[in-house]
């Protein structure tokens, strides 16, 4: 027999739905009913779409107003005592304020693995304890039931919860040792959602793909034993990772089926098969839900018939929740999408993945000639992908196998490179920058929008940008910063601008992907060789630099961050994809050396967040990553001067690759840690130049002097003075330009006085 059922469904609605309502629910203009009504709405919708697609059961409690980590700790009732809550306030509007603040800080926010959802981190004490305190899930269920369908509960699981949380108060203290409170609410958990009607519940554990501690480890077993009393029938879910040495425990937990991501992980699926107890159901995640290619029927029912033959019952899903793809491929049929008929062809969103799942059932149900138009047609638009001229790009391939072996070494090494760029640019000890973006302007986004509309012609449109240009130019002038960015005032998106300009990208119209509450983003996706058909900012950064002598600083963005804010081709290695935009880069930094641009910033913020889950994964990945990088930053001469900048400073474990990209300067965020983050690169004796950010641009406060002074200090009793750089944490887009010249002003300041003393 075979099973049919997802992981969880995107929640937010094929036309942004719950987006819309949330914000006009807290605009005050929808009210708390009618947002309900709403959510209602999209459950029943999504529960109808499984249905209509022959799933055996539909998935319950993936749904959550904000998110689901946060509905879960209400579940559980540990919502932080810090917010104060008297438990009299109404359970949504507590949600919204563990998710948003509002009086209090908010839960820390942090990606939900490697995924670019963000999820709300829960806080443990010593004395946190637990209950059922929320009828929430218990009434979506009864929702599901009413309507006719068949229940499957999707639940985290009680280790994964802990691990995913922070512990918080003054003592140190292990929130592992949390679990025996926990398991009991569980216990009842699982009790009522059997007692209600749950046919399965599936347990997400997808800590079981990471590299866990021992005592993590260890501690399965018994939990699993605890649990399995509950009386509900289990599923316990493991996705986005191998499985490696914790395989045999997976197989071993006592539940009553384990599900497995076989796109991540395909090499483990016949000794899954093998290990796991044939009374308990295999559930193969062999769609892909991280990514939104159509799947190749072939390839899937060559790796499902052997299982097929090894057990009697076999479950078929995608690799993990469908949140991570768009809704669906219909919102692409207008002439705004960028996804053509054919291109559409070859792409599955969430709800063509509902299809796909059913065709597989079927063709290992009745046999593949009862499919056998569908399969007919699958293969057709495979084949036509394969062979599309829109796909590879000969030039491309040509120009990558001819790359020297010193393509991704600068001429000189970094030493004589500083020296020539002092000599150049002869700029103050502790010179003066800032990341890239300016305010971006309610007029700004109007402009760019009305131009992408075609409101407003080519030639209005630069000269309202070429207006912003010069006004931040003489804005950084009268500020005195050191070296000037343009602004990036015509950037909407710094993945997104460049994706535009390059050949092999392509833009849904409505992919949007939920990045956290309402937020979602629409990743471009990467379906070809990519090659830049002309220069994309060079026209832009000349024109700024034609406003002042100061050096104007290039700005672009790096070949992984292209690479990991979008959906990436299958049919190649990610790295190759990677080296390919890198070629892209090198062309634009190329295009910028010769224009008489000599310093050029290429971001990479998403570096970090590229790492694998497992550590076994990230020597490859760093390789392949910072070669890139220097494929990319090291066509320039000894005197060009390239800037990278990360948004992160947790970088102890990877610094060695982080020299080991040989930018000339690196701008990090640092000011949050009170530079407590940049210890690691003085102890690593990090051998280039550094911009420790000394001011977080994520909240309009305006820091004063003293402040950064002290900051720049403690700078450099780990960095020598001669490497440091002044600079905020990041881009300065999302603030206005009163507190964004307030601050700067008060940093110009600070590197001044702090240039008197060196
Ligand atoms: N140059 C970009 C900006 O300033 C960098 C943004 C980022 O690091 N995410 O906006
Ligand atoms: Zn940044």
């Amino acid at each position: 027999m075979i099973h049919t059922h997802i992981l969880g469904f995107p929640r937010i609605g094929a036309q942004r739905e719950l987006k819309f309502a949330l914000e006009a629910h807290w605009r005050g203009e929808l009210d708390r009913p009618a947002l309900e009504a709403i959510g209602r709405d999209l459950r029943a919708r999504h529960w109808a779409l499984q249905r209509d697609a022959g799933l055996d059961c539909v998935s319950v409690g993936d749904f959550a107003f904000y998110d689901h980590v946060a509905g879960h700790i209400q579940l559980l009732g540990c919502e932080p005592p810090r917010f104060g809550f008297s438990g009299r306030e109404d359970e949504l509007e507590r949600h919204f304020t563990l998710a948003r603040g509002v009086g209090h800080p908010a839960l820390e926010m942090t990606k939900w693995f490697d995924t670019n959802y963000h999820y709300l981190v829960p806080e443990f004490l010593p004395e946190t304890r637990f209950r059922l305190a929320s009828g929430r899930l218990f009434a979506e269920v009864a929702e599901a039931r009413a309507l006719g369908h068949r229940v499957k509960v999707t639940l985290l699981g009680p280790l994964s919860f802990l691990w995913l949380g922070k512990e918080r108060g003054g003592q140190p203290f292990d929130r592992l040792a949390l679990l025996e409170h926990l398991l009991p609410v569980y216990g009842q958990i699982l009790q009522r959602l059997k007692a209600e009607g749950a046919e399965w519940v599936q347990v997400d554990e997808p800590i079981l793909g990471l590299d866990l501690p021992g005592p993590w480890r260890a501690a399965f077993e018994a939990a699993y034993i605890a649990l399995a009393s509950a009386g509900a029938r289990l599923m316990l879910a493991t996705y986005f990772s191998p499985l490696a040495d914790q395989l045999q425990l997976a197989c071993r937990l006592p539940v009553d089926g384990l599900h497995i991501d076989a796109v991540r992980a395909p090499d483990e699926v016949l000794r899954v098969a093998d290990w796991l107890p044939a009374h308990k159901q295999l559930s193969v995640g062999i769609i892909d839900g991280r990514n939104i290619w159509r799947c190749d029927p072939d390839r899937a029912l060559a790796t499902l018939k052997p299982l097929r033959e090894r057990r009697d019952t076999l479950w078929l899903a995608p690799s993990c929740s469908l949140l991570h793809v768009p809704v669906s491929l219909a919102g692409e049929a207008g002439a705004h999408s960028g996804i053509d008929s054919e291109l559409s062809h070859w792409l599955a969103f969430a709800t063509e993945k509902l299809d796909e799942l059913a065709l597989l059932k079927r063709a290992l149900t009745d046999g593949e000639d009862s499919v056998r138009n569908e399969l007919a047609i699958a293969r057709q638009h495979l084949a036509d992908r394969r062979a599309s001229p829109r796909v590879s790009n000969p030039a491309v391939a040509a120009r990558l196998r001819s790359l020297g072996p010193d393509a991704d070494r600068r001429a000189a090494p970094f030493p004589q490179r500083q020296a020539r760029q002092r000599a150049r640019f002869g700029l103050p000890p502790l010179p003066t920058t800032t990341i890239g973006s300016f305010p971006q302007t309610r007029e700004i986004r109007a402009t760019r929008a009305a131009h992408k509309r075609g409101e407003i012609g080519g030639g209005a449109y630069q000269a309202a940008m070429e207006a912003e240009i010069t006004l931040a130019v003489r804005k950084q002038e009268a500020l005195g910063l050191d070296v000037l960015v343009h602004g990036e005032a015509e950037r909407n998106d710094m993945v997104e601008y460049f994706g535009e300009r390059l050949d092999g990208y392509a833009f849904s119209a409505n992919g949007w992907v939920q990045s956290y509450g309402s937020r979602c983003v629409k990743p471009p996706i990467i379906f070809g060789d990519v090659s830049r058909p002309r220069p994309m900012t060079v026209a832009w950064t000349c024109f700024a630099q034609s406003l002042t002598p100061r050096p104007m600083k290039g700005m672009l963005t790096g070949p992984v961050t292209l690479l990991q804010w979008s959906f990436v081709r299958d049919d190649q290695p990610r790295a190759d994809t990677a080296l390919q935009i890198a070629l892209a880069i090198r062309d634009e930094v190329a295009d910028l050396e010769q224009a008489g641009i000599g310093i050029i910033q290429i971001d990479e913020p998403a570096i970090r967040e590229g790492l694998p889950l497992r550590r076994a994964g990230w020597r490859d990945y760093l390789a392949w990553a910072s070669r890139a990088f220097r494929i990319a930053a090291s066509a320039v001469g000894d005197d060009t001067q390239i800037h990278t900048h990360m948004c992160y400073s947790e970088f102890n474990d990877i610094l060695p690759e982080i020299a080991a990209m040989d930018a000339d300067v690196i701008t990090i965020e640092t000011s949050r840690s009170g530079m407590e983050l940049l210890g690691a690169f003085g102890e690593f004796r990090y051998p280039n130049e550094i911009g420790p950010g000394v001011y977080d641009i994520h909240s309009p406060r305006v820091p004063d002097t003293g402040e950064m002074v002290a900051l720049l200090h403690k700078a450099r009793r780990v960095i020598p003075a001669i490497n440091l750089w002044v600079n905020p944490d990041c881009g300065l887009k999302t603030r206005g330009w009163p507190e964004t010249e307030a601050a700067l002003r008060n940093m110009v300041a600070a590197a001044q006085e702090v240039r008197r003393q060196v």
